[in-house]
């Protein structure tokens, strides 16, 4: 379950923030990810409970934000959103599109508590 490596390294980010800030716990975290990472948000919130144990995270309200792949056509210009893996402009049908967003794996904002 690549989850579990996911939220390894989120925890990692968060811990080495709050060393750095001198804060004590984290009440709340809420977590972006992008629909291309293909990221189960039950697995996600599960993984976190593993990888927060015994750290500043352990009992942390997660909120895991689903990103939608958002596409924008070289030939034709139009953003859309991307429901499937298939990446096709709808408008035109063209395969030539940038992906705009989509990949997102970082912290949304945070709640914590100073010593
Ligand atoms: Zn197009």
């Amino acid at each position: 379950m690549h989850e579990l490596s996911l939220a390894e390294s989120v925890t990692n980010t968060i811990k080495s923030l709050c060393a750095q800030s001198g804060w004590a716990k984290v009440r709340r975290v809420v977590i972006k990810v992008g629909h291309m990472r293909q990221v189960d948000p039950e697995l996600l919130a599960f993984a976190f409970g593993i990888a927060g144990k015994g750290t500043v995270m352990e009992n942390a309200d997660l909120s895991i934000m689903e990103l939608p792949i958002i596409l924008k056509c070289k030939a034709c210009g139009k953003t859309s959103d991307c429901e499937s893996m298939v990446f096709i402009c709808p408008n035109c049908g063209n395969a030539n599109v940038d992906v705009l967003s989509g990949m997102e794996l970082a912290i949304e904002s945070m709640e914590v508590e100073a010593v």
